[in-house]
């Protein structure tokens, strides 16, 4: 056994040094994520059940859940076929007589409930020679019992793991907090961030609470206290680097009402919408502000994102700085120097294009070092050694989420500070971002520019496939394009449930789409070939595009008004929903076609989402709540599972508390130093990391 006094802190003791775990069990226990005393009393119910009320046994009703209390009567293991055994018992509690049904578990009867035992028993009850209860919940009542544990009383559920019981867990959880309310020394409390409304309570009364709670409210009032702790720590640890940068040395602030933001604004071909104004002015401030920026800008594809990060250029262009905007493919990047080229050109603004494609690229690269050029687009050619800037003042960052940490990281290097601005067309539930982006500013757009339909989704019966097809050759015909998105590339992938792209492919050119100029795309082109079919569909010699999920999100095909997705229960709500996104970009309504059946109840459940709901925050949030923030784009990685207690969907209005509450203390203190604050800076050291 470890001398619990050699344990710097009781809290962090491995769960051995309670008097019921030894290796076995603590293993077991392992399985759930606990190995220490502190994670065992933070393994917290799932739910609790009211085993409060007690019934009179003389008037319990068949199928009725039911808690009595009684005395043994008698009991009898009874044997069973094969090696099984089952103990039967009869209570009584004077108003009438029971059975209790124990299978599997015949030593029951000599040892637990011997005559004259007292119990309380919860459970359903059925008929067994009479009325009995199957496998009840138990508790035996000794002569100067405690309060009950497992019934009579509100009790709690947890999460299980095979060799471990409810039963189990409820005593040690009791015994964990017993042991430690008998450690004096070395108890040094996790954090005694004890808040007004809590003062008088100690950590491990709020902890008895959860557990084992006088009723459901206390229980409820406790977690909250511990999520809301948990969230605190997170949002402190999250904020905190970017409070530790403001104290150090300052970036640039920009002058942000100078010729070429004012010149851009004037000569823009329509007017910002309100969402895109906002970001501007959020975008603009950051810029003036003498500290670096850091802000994510979140909309749906086709929000209008570019021209609010142009207004950010102009900015940089006005102050003699450079612009870098790096996207995450070559079609992508050549799309966005196009579209600056034409709205910086007039304004006597050099913008150049960097890919590794290019052959002029050397020439291009003098030109940047040079400070020749002012605005910068590229894709990662931007992070390589031999690119250089002359005075980079500003980074964009396009479809964010497809780079790496150390990319971006990479990029704003190459300056002294610069701003940066994040652009992501992958919405995320608000709760999840100031949580995973925590460090970061966010600025949504939630708006389309006026004019553009959303996007009318319906699933396709099989038996309505060919009036499908007709709609297509119709649509083309008009001139519109359209796109057919399979889940597989061939008949190798031995998936013979879902439809693969080269079959497809063969099968419709040759079959119902005969006629149409058709084309393919998969992941098993290389990049020079997906660009040319990419490329050959942009500038319309394609009508209609057959392809697996690779198409490039942000491509505008404005001509492109359908998409039909096959086997669409396959893929998940984002993916789905972003591939809606390559149609609509233009005036004409745009339809996305489902088709295939769903086979689990979650399929059903996201097509349904799907055709109901059109921006990419509804969904986010549908999806969150469909697969939980675990699995969320990767963010696990981000040590999202380190939170044990809050929940981001069910918490969001303490996450909101929380964050405020954490820029207030670290305004104060952004090293988190004052002695009052030693328990803040501990739970933050525990959240602490970069953004994915
Ligand atoms: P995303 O947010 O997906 O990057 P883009 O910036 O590519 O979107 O914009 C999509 C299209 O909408 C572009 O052709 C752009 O010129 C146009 N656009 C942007 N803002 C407006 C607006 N306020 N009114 C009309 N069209 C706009
Ligand atoms: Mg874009």
């Amino acid at each position: 056994m470890l001398d619990v006094n050699v344990v710097m802190n009781a809290w962090d003791a491995p769960v051995t040094v309670l008097p019921d775990i030894g290796p076995a069990r603590a293993s077991g226990l392992a399985q759930l994520g606990v190995a220490t005393v502190q994670e065992l009393l933070l393994h917290f119910p799932r739910c609790y059940e009211d085993r409060r009320y007690i019934h009179s046994i003389g008037e319990v009703a068949l199928g009725q859940e039911v808690t009595v209390q009684g005395e043994v009567l008698w009991s009898r293991n009874v044997r069973l076929r094969g090696r099984m055994s089952m103990a039967v018992v009869g209570v009584s509690d004077g108003s009438g007589e029971l059975s209790l049904t124990f299978f599997g578990r015949g030593f029951l009867a000599n040892t637990v409930f011997r005559k004259g035992v007292r119990g309380i028993f919860t459970g359903v009850v059925e008929s067994y020679k009479g009325l009995a209860l199957k496998n009840p919940e138990y508790e035996v009542l000794e002569e100067d019992a405690q309060e009950g544990l497992h019934t009579g009383r509100v009790v709690p559920i947890y999460r299980l793991t095979e060799k471990i019981s409810q039963r189990m867990l409820r005593r040690w959880i009791q015994g964990a907090l017993t042991w430690l309310e008998a450690q004096q020394e070395g108890t040094e409390r996790p954090h005694v961030l004890l808040r007004a409304e809590t003062k008088l309570k100690s950590y491990e009364v709020l902890l008895r609470a959860v557990h084992f709670p006088s009723d459901l409210e206390e229980a409820a009032a406790a977690r909250d206290w511990f999520a809301y702790e948990e969230l605190l720590g997170v949002q402190l640890g999250v904020l905190q680097e970017r409070a530790l940068e403001r104290v150090g040395e300052g970036g640039y602030a920009h002058e942000t009402g100078g010729a070429c933001v004012r010149a851009l604004a004037a000569g823009l071909p329509f007017t910002l919408t309100s969402a895109q104004q906002r970001a501007v002015t959020d975008i603009l401030q950051d810029m003036a502000s003498p500290y670096p920026m850091m802000r994510l800008l979140q909309g749906d594809v086709g929000c209008g994102k570019t021209v609010v990060a142009l207004h950010a250029m102009a900015a940089a262009v006005d102050g003699g700085y450079q612009t870098a905007l790096m996207a995450p493919t070559e079609i992508l990047a050549e799309q966005h120097a196009v579209q600056m080229e034409a709205l910086l050109k007039p304004l006597g603004v050099e913008v150049a294009l960097l890919t590794g494609a290019m052959r002029a690229a050397d020439r291009v690269r003098e030109a940047i070092a040079s400070g020749t050029v002012q605005v910068v687009v590229g894709t990662h050619t931007l992070i390589q050694e031999k690119t250089l800037f002359h005075r980079l003042g500003l980074v964009v960052v396009d479809e964010q989420h497809r780079f790496g940490v150390v990319q971006r990281e990479t990029l704003q290097r190459k300056g002294h500070r610069p701003d940066v601005l994040h652009m992501s067309a992958t919405p995320i539930p608000r709760t999840l971002a100031i949580t995973v982006y925590g460090g970061m500013d966010i600025t949504v757009i939630d708006a389309l520019p006026p004019g553009r339909l959303p996007v009318k989704t319906r699933r396709v019966p099989q038996e309505k496939v060919a009036d499908l097809y007709d709609y297509l050759r119709c649509q083309v015909e008009a001139g519109f394009q359209a796109y057919i998105v399979c889940p597989l590339i061939d008949e190798s992938e031995r998936r013979d449930d879902l439809t693969p792209v080269l079959q497809h492919f063969d099968a419709l050119s040759t079959g119902p789409l005969a006629g149409v100029r058709t084309g393919l795309l998969h992941g098993r082109l290389d990049s020079r070939e997906k660009e040319e079919v990419m490329t050959a569909f942009k500038e319309g010699e394609i009508d209609i595009l057959f392809s697996t999920t690779v198409i490039e999100v942000g491509v505008d095909v404005p001509r492109a008004t359908t998409m039909v997705i096959e086997d669409a229960a396959q893929f998940g709500l984002t993916q789905l929903h972003q591939l809606r996104g390559r149609v609509g970009r233009g005036a004409a309504q745009a339809y996305c076609f489902l088709l295939g059946e769903a086979k689990t109840k979650e399929g059903v459940r996201r097509l349904e989402v799907l055709c109901t709901c059109t921006t990419g925050f509804d969904i986010a949030e549908e999806d969150l709540k469909l697969r939980g923030p675990g699995e969320f784009y990767g963010v696990r990685q981000a040590g999202l599972s380190d939170l044990r207690v809050a929940d981001l969907i069910r918490d969001a209005r303490l996450l909101d508390k929380a964050r405020r509450e954490a820029q207030h203390i670290l305004r104060a203190d952004p090293e988190l130093i004052h002695e009052q604050h030693a328990p803040l800076a501990h739970i933050a050291r525990r959240f602490q990391r970069t953004p994915p």
